[in-house]
């Protein structure tokens, strides 16, 4: 029996006011249905907005280290249910235990890290130029924010923004990804049983299209925070700013490995067998371009080919397994329609470059990990994110050319750099074009308490994870006392 989820809107578990629901399935075995899940509209999102709005006035009250509170529950919530949610997570997204796993531990991390922020929040004093006279900065709420968030990590990725949103003192409407609403409905229910009031957190399931739209046009909405693809984030922040809405966005990435002849050739082949198929390729830091310097390219790609064609691909609920399917056989397409895209254009297929349909990988949207040589850093499957299984390999004849290539993508979010010589490691640091590199190490593998985003087309400045993450959900009020009795003006009354 597969378990119906509600919409949960100003403390209460509702159906979509249409009535209609939708059926998730796992994309291991489309036989296995997740859950029931309401097909809600823009009627469903407006009772949303005004029960967070409602809810605002008292929460922005609750003095933060008492919000903080409630992360802490939430956080050890999530660590009695780990095991239980990477379950439901792998059936609904696909993704092997361990990688589930992590995503809930990112979440709980996520949670603590929240709990100690909740005593900080700093803020500034500042000395007035004038005497008898103090100056202050603090944070406030920014008010109600509507939360869209992707398939690919459906626990990490809400609880990055919904906890700082929480602890600052903001209320929120959520909408997760239509392939991925189990592990939000039971992210929701934690939050609830955690002791979040009624209406600060409300979820709204249903597509982008009807959910996604109303929350970004909703006028109720203050600030949205939405990770995705670039295509989608430019519409909304057209959207936003036509009325000058605050949002927040984290998009697509093109990341690229490179390495060096120098460098720990056995460690590097690790780390890009890590980050080209990990979660199947489909994260949005995945490594999709791997730059070998030429004298060591041939022998890397012989060995890295072996390794990937020995990959054990499969269920992801069965530990056995190192990659699962693709999210859906759109998704699985449209990674296809790259591959197809990359031999066309003269790429050579080392290997993969199919779907996997033989009896054991039927019953879901299973590839085979694909690797292209000789690519040159034009062609298409070297510039634009494909999201899935596959690597394309390029070559270069100096760290300079390394980083130029690398640079080569409208996109910038997380690179790598495998190298022994520190010199070359820290010139690449200033000049690649990315939020995010790593040095000996992938370029997957984020930290809750660092900043997390891109540059380019993968954002729009702002940084989720980290201390940075509080200040996309706050205003800054800067106040003025005026001790001195008497009216002092600023700029005019001078030492003079
Ligand atoms: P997507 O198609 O852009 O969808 C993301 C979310 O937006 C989903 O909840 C989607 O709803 C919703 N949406 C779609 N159209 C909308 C609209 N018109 N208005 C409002 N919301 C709308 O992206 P995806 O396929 O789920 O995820 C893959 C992308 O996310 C990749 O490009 C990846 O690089 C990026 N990503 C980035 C990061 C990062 O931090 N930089 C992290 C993870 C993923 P439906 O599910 O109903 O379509
Ligand atoms: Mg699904």
């Amino acid at each position: 029996m597969s378990k119906t989820y509600k919409n949960f809107i100003g403390g209460k578990r509702v159906p979509a006011q249409s009535g209609k629901t939708y059926e998730n399935r796992s994309p291991a075995d489309t036989s296995d249905i997740v859950g029931i899940f309401p097909y809600s509209d823009a009627s469903d999102v407006k009772l949303a907005v005004e029960a967070a709005k409602k809810a605002y006035e008292t929460w922005r009250k609750v003095p933060a280290p008492k919000r903080g509170e409630i992360m802490r529950k939430a956080a050890e919530l999530m660590v009695a249910r780990k095991e239980a949610i990477a379950k439901i997570m792998t059936r609904e997204m696909g993704k092997v235990l361990k990688e589930t796993r992590g995503d809930v531990q990112e979440g709980i991390d996520t949670a603590f890290y929240a709990f100690g922020e909740s005593r900080r929040l700093h803020g500034q004093t500042v000395p007035s130029e004038l005497p008898n006279k103090t100056c202050m900065v603090f944070h406030q709420p920014v008010g109600v924010w509507g939360i869209i968030s992707p398939w690919n990590f459906p626990m990490a990725i809400p609880t990055w923004k919904i906890f700082p949103a929480l602890t600052t003192g903001n209320t929120v409407v959520f909408k997760p990804a239509t392939d991925t609403p189990a592990t939000a409905g039971e992210f929701v229910e934690i939050l609830a049983e955690a002791g979040v009031p009624d209406g600060v957190v409300n979820i709204v399931y249903g597509p982008g299209k009807a959910v996604g739209e109303a929350i970004i046009n909703d006028p109720d909405i203050r600030g949205v925070s939405f990770t995705g693809s670039s295509l989608v984030g430019k519409h909304i922040a057209e959207v936003c700013g036509k009325t000058l809405k605050r949002c927040s966005l984290e998009l697509g990435g093109k990341n690229a490995q490179i390495v060096m002849e120098d460098a720990d050739l056995g460690l590097a082949l690790e780390g890009v067998l890590w980050g080209a198929f990990g979660t199947t390729g489909q994260r949005c830091t995945a490594t999709s371009r791997l730059i070998l310097h030429e004298s060591i390219h041939d022998e890397f790609v012989a060995r890295l080919a072996d390794r990937a064609r020995a990959l054990k691909v499969g269920d992801g609920l069965d530990e056995a397994n190192e990659m699962g399917p693709c999210v859906s056989e759109a998704q699985r397409k449209s990674i296809h329609n790259y591959v197809e895209i990359g031999i066309k254009e003269g790429a050579k297929l080392v290997c993969g470059g199919q779907a996997l349909t033989d009896a054991a990988h039927k019953k879901g949207w299973f590839y085979a990990p694909t690797i292209f040589s000789d690519v040159l850093p034009d062609m298409m499957i070297a510039k634009e994110e494909i999201f899935g299984p596959v690597l394309s390999v390029l070559k270069c004849k100096d760290i300079n050319e390394a980083v130029r290539i690398l640079n080569n993508t409208v996109y910038g979010l997380s690179s790598a750099v495998y190298t022994r010589d520190i010199n070359r490691a820290f010139r690449a640091i200033d000049d690649i074009e990315a939020g995010i590199t790593y040095i000996n190490a992938p370029t997957i593998g984020a930290e809750c308490h660092l900043p997390f985003g891109g540059v380019k087309e993968t954002g729009n400045g702002h940084r989720e994870g980290g201390w940075t993450a509080f200040d996309i959900f706050s205003e800054l009020k800067t106040v003025y006392i005026d001790y001195s009795g008497g009216l002092q003006k600023a700029q005019i009354d001078t030492w003079d």
